[in-house]
Parts: structure tokens; sequence; C-alpha cells
């Protein structure tokens, strides 16, 4: 083989903005036949907004969202930009939140920190019951109605004792689906994989072509390298498209990983491959490149 066509293959790459870490890199990408694509900040924009507050026992609204808006300003994850800047807004003042104290993330679950002397929690139910937070029946019906209609609900509790629920929105990106459809013509058999609820992850699905039963929802981080693997075991090369933190591990173990330009630095590192672009279309740019540049070189 000749370096020339890889040289050649990287010099579009890098025009396309697509960025590999070494000549490897295609062969791999050449040779995957199942792409594993994260829901949040790949598939849809990761660009949130609060669409609605629900208060419990003595809380009010403004309250939920600036306690929370406190704890999410410290995280970055999507969820947690906007739940921050709606509190900012809803504090109608110069929109300073208070300070947090002892701050903790949990990736894929949630945060915690003291504020104002109490400790705030926001997360995912599952991640909130494992933390020994009770929910009454009629609190898990305002998050079930939420989730329902698509949205991405967050607990919030303080001192132990549910206060609130937050639902947020999320965008597809306007290439994703164009993107899904070019994938599936390269012969990629592609999966939604998320942490997000089953119903968000149906919705996001359907809206981009991916098969029912190719959604893999509630997935933890490690949830996320196991499905890699698990894939692989089953004789799949597989690759892994992603941004987040929670991402990074699935992306290393993937055989080709993955990250978009606008991802965490250890998304980034973890991954081979980095489109510039943020755009899916440019993961199967990049397939469809390696694929040709191969050929050129045989
Ligand atoms: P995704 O795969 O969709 O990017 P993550 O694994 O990052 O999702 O998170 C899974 C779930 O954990 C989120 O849908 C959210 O419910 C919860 N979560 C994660 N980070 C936070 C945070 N900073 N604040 C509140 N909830 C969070
Ligand atoms: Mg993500």
């Amino acid at each position: 083989a000749t370096p020339v066509g890889l040289l050649t293959g990287t010099g579009r790459g890098a025009q396309l903005g697509i960025l590999i870490k070494g000549p490897q890199v295609l062969e791999d990408t050449r040779t995957v036949d199942t792409i594993l694509l994260d829901k949040t900040g790949t598939v849809t924009t990761g660009v949130l907004a609060v669409d609605a507050t629900a208060a419990f026992s003595s809380f009010t609204e403004d309250e939920v969202l600036r306690l929370a808006g406190a704890v999410e300003s410290a995280s970055e994850h999507p969820v947690a930009h906007a739940i921050a800047a709606a509190a900012k807004q809803a504090m109608h003042d110069d929109g300073a939140l208070p300070a947090v104290q002892a701050f903790r993330s949990a990736p894929g679950g949630g945060v915690l920190g003291t504020v104002e002397g109490r400790l705030v929690v926001a997360g995912r139910t599952g991640w909130l019951e494992d933390n020994g937070i009770p929910f009454t029946g009629g609190q898990q019906e305002v998050l079930a109605a939420a989730e329902a209609g698509g949205a991405t609900a967050i607990w919030v509790a303080v001192d132990g004792t549910p206060a609130g629920v937050i639902s947020l929105r999320d965008t597809v990106k306007e290439g994703s689906a164009a993107a899904v459809a070019r994938l599936k013509h390269l012969g990629l058999r592609p999966i939604l994989l998320t942490g997000d609820n089953a119903a968000v992850a149906a919705q996001v699905a359907a809206a981009v072509g991916i098969d029912a039963a190719d959604v893999y929802a509630g997935v933890l981080p490690e949830g996320k390298v196991e499905a890699v693997r698990r894939l692989q075991a089953g004789g799949a090369t597989v690759a892994m498209a992603g941004d987040g933190v929670n991402d990074a591990a699935a992306l290393a173990q993937a055989d080709l990983g993955i990250a978009m330009g606008s991802g965490t630095d250890v998304a980034i590192e973890a991954a081979d491959l980095t489109v510039m672009g943020n755009d899916l279309t440019q993961v199967a740019q990049a397939i469809e490149l390696s694929r040709k540049t191969l050929a050129t070189i045989k």
C-alpha cells in the first residue's frame, strides 16, 4: 500500500472538517457495519430549553429553578446549561445565582451540592431513588406525564425531599435524518443510545429513521461500553459517535470512536475521529471517503 492515497484521504478529510488520529483510522472506518449514536448533542443539538417546572409541597416553581440552577451552573451537561440559563432568566435581576458548595456530579445520573445551607440534588429518577429519595404517587405522575409528552424530566430534591420536576426539550439536528439514511445506504445499522428516558428516545429515533428495536434508552455510561462490547461479541464492527463525558469509555471501546467537535475534551481524546462541524452527515462522509480512499490504494 502506498501512503499517498491515505494522505490524500486525510487531506480531503481535513477539508471536510474530519480529523483523524492516524492512517489506521481509515482502515477501521471502512470496515464498520454498526453505528451507535448517542442522542443528546450527537443526533440532537444538545441545546435544551426548559419548558415547564412543577413544584411540590411548600416549594415555588421559581425556588425549584433557582436552587437547581445554582447547582447545575457547576456542571457542563446540556441539561445543566439549560436549567442554569432558565434559572438566571427567572430571577429577573442581574441573573446571579447563589453559590454552590461541595458540588459533585454523577455522569448519567445528576448533580448535587449545598446551596444556602441546603443539600440540593438534581437528576434522573433512578439515580435519586438510588440515593434514597422517596417520591409520592402524585409526584411520579407529574414526571410520567412530562416524559409521555416527550420531555426530559429532571427531579429536584432539597434536603432529601422532592421539591419539583423540571421538563426540558431538545431539538433534532437538521442534518440527522438525512445522515441516518446515508449511513443505512452505506450498509450500516444505526442504533440510538441514550441515558435519557425511553419515550424521548423513541421520538428522536422515529424522527431520524432509526428502527424502534434499535433504541437503547436509560443506558448509564458503563452500559454504553457494555453495549459496544456486546455488539462486538456478536461479530459486529462497531462505530460509536458521541460528545459527552459519559460517552468517552464507549468511544474508546468502539472499533471506531467518533467525537463531535463541540464535544467535551475527554470525548475528543477518546475518539479516533472528530467531526468539526458536529454534523452526522460528516460521519457518513468520513465512511464514504475512507472507502473511496482505500479503493484508490488497492
Ligand atoms: P445522554 O446519553 O442523553 O447524553 P447522560 O448519560 O449524560 O445522557 O445522562 C443521562 C440522564 O442523567 C439524563 O437524561 C438526565 O436525566 C440525567 N443527568 C445527567 N447529567 C445531569 C445533570 N447535570 N443534571 C441533571 N440530570 C442529569
Ligand atoms: Mg451526548
